[in-house]
Order: structure tokens, then sequence, then C-alpha cells
């Protein structure tokens, strides 16, 4: 699959259509890179999706050269996540930074996504 080959396309993608102002979501942070809003269907008290604006499917895409500044769009996703866990107050007590990536993993939208999730003791996943 190349990053272009996806059920959602850019222009049908849920999140490209959040930044675009297609659909309604409080955006919580924007920066050049990314931005963050709450997830629609939250599993903790806080659950947050740190999101790029490009357009990548999920992180293999990154890492396989269609971007070749992974480690910084990642270590910004990262960045981003750790202060928003601050803004959110779950920095102390803990949170969770997941990323589905896959079929296996259950991941829903073709845009690649950091989840940050707390507020509560979490579950191990798997
Ligand atoms: P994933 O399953 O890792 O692909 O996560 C996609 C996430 O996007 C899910 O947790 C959904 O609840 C969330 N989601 C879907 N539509 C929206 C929306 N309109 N606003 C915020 N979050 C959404």
């Amino acid at each position: 699959m190349t990053q272009t080959q996806s059920a959602q396309t850019e222009k049908e993608c849920i999140f490209c259509r959040i930044l675009a102002r297609e659909i309604p979501s409080e955006i919580l942070h924007r920066d050049e890179h990314c931005f963050v809003i709450r997830d629609i269907a939250p599993v903790a008290p806080v659950h947050l999706l740190v999101i790029p604006i490009q357009h990548y499917i999920h992180a293999e895409f990154i890492s396989s050269g269609a971007a070749p500044d992974v480690e910084a769009t990642l270590g910004h996703l990262m960045s981003v996540a750790r202060e928003m866990a601050k803004r959110e107050g779950i920095f102390e007590s803990g949170y969770r930074m997941a990323v589905n990536q896959g079929p296996d993993s259950g991941q829903s939208v073709d845009h690649l996504h950091l989840h940050v999730l707390g507020g509560r003791v979490l579950a191990h996943e798997g």
C-alpha cells in the first residue's frame, strides 16, 4: 500500500475535514506540524488525539521514507502530547500514548494520530 492508497482519501478523512473546519471539533492546540482534539468517544476521562497536519496513513509510511523527517515528526507529536498532559492535569498521575497501526490494532481512521489517555488507572492493553 502506498501513502495514497487508502479507504479514506484526504478529502474523506475525518481528521483532514476537522482541520478544514468541515466537521466541528474544538482544536485545543495547533502548530505548523500538528493539532490536538478530544476523542469523540473517550475511553478515559482524558482522551486526546495528537494529529499531524500532513495526511500520513500511519507511522510505517513515515519510517519507510515517505517522510524523511520520521524522528522529528513522531518526536514532535510526543512532545506536544507531553505538554497537553500537563495542561490536562494528568502529567503527574501518569498517562498513556498509543498509536494504532493497521488492521490488527483496530486503527479506524487512516491518518496517523497519537492517543493520549489518562485521568484514571488504565488497564494493560493487548
Ligand atoms: P483509531 O481507532 O486509533 O484509528 O482512532 C480513531 C479515533 O478517532 C477513535 O478513537 C474515534 O473515537 C476518534 N474519532 C472519530 N471521529 C472523530 C471525530 N469526529 N472527532 C474526534 N474523534 C473522532
